[in-house]
């Protein structure tokens, strides 16, 4: 198991790894749904360094319920 950059949750497991081994592995947060590449940035691999703007409270994913509707073509 490994630690969520977004929300901390410590239930975030491996996915995937990479067709050419070693190169990366695929990482996925069962309860927020950030999934995440090893080979990324820090900033977005890291629950020290991931933007604290953009983290998510696990306390409010279920009012989450609001999907925004996607636009019409023009
Ligand atoms: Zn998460």
């Amino acid at each position: 198991m490994s630690t969520c950059p977004r929300c901390d949750s410590k239930e975030a497991g491996k996915v995937s790894d990479s067709p050419v081994s070693g190169a990366w592995t695929i990482y996925a947060c069962p309860v927020c749904f950030y999934t995440w590449r090893s080979s990324e940035d820090p900033k977005f691999t890291s629950s020290s360094l991931y933007n604290p703007d953009f983290k998510v409270r696990q306390a409010d994913i279920p009012k989450a319920i609001h999907v925004p509707e996607i636009a019409q073509r023009k």
